[in-house]
């Protein structure tokens, strides 16, 4: 099980499954929505995840005309993101997420927008854009 939740603490969810894929995103909109040089993902099943509470104070925002950015509207932590190119899954806010649960190897993508302050010095794959 993984639990994770938002900074206030009024939003929790969980997901009854595992960690499909795991990315560093180094697009210019992760970085300005999560406050932060890149933001990290962790892949899920949608139909594994559901909110424990807080559902309600849920507030989206269409990042682009494929992305709904879920945030909380009390305290504006990022949750997670839902792609319309990637209906079966959700993308989550890998700093919601409680404990350390086993991930997949990362990488990093979108590393042409990365920030021109922050300089990459792990050994992933990095990807200019998304993944092939
Ligand atoms: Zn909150
Ligand atoms: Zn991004």
């Amino acid at each position: 099980m993984i639990n994770g939740n938002c900074e206030c603490g009024r939003v929790r969810y969980g997901v009854d499954g595992e960690i499909t894929d795991f990315s560093h995103c180094h697009c210019s909109q992760c970085r300005r929505l999560h406050g932060a040089a890149y933001a990290t993902f962790a892949e899920v099943a949608k139909e594994r995840f559901r909110y424990v509470s807080g559902a309600d104070r849920i507030r989206t925002y269409a990042s682009s005309e494929f992305n709904d950015r879920a945030f909380c509207g009390e305290c504006g932590s990022a949750i997670l993101v839902a792609s319309h190119r990637h209906p079966d899954y959700l993308y989550l806010s890998m700093s919601t997420v409680s404990g350390n649960p086993p991930c997949p190897r990362g990488y990093h993508q979108y590393v042409d927008s990365k920030a021109p302050w922050h300089e990459i010095t792990d050994d992933l794959e990095q990807y200019a854009a998304e993944p092939p």
